[in-house]
């Protein structure tokens, strides 16, 4: 089902992919939740594990 050319985008693109892939990996193992991330590391999401970790507070 896929042409020689299709063939050659897919090999390209899936390099790209394992490169942003492995960027992804290690990130994520360096931070948190999504909304730690879109929040720059200062709010967690409400089911986040790590979440009052810096502040007992409730
Ligand atoms: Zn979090």
């Amino acid at each position: 089902m896929s042409t020689p050319s299709h063939a050659r985008e897919q090999r390209r693109t899936a390099r790209l992919d394992r490169t942003a892939r492995a960027f992804t990996a290690v990130e994520l193992n360096d931070a948190c939740c999504e909304r730690w991330w879109t929040s720059l590391g200062w709010d967690h999401e409400p089911g986040c594990g790590q979440r009052g970790r810096h502040t007992s507070a409730a």
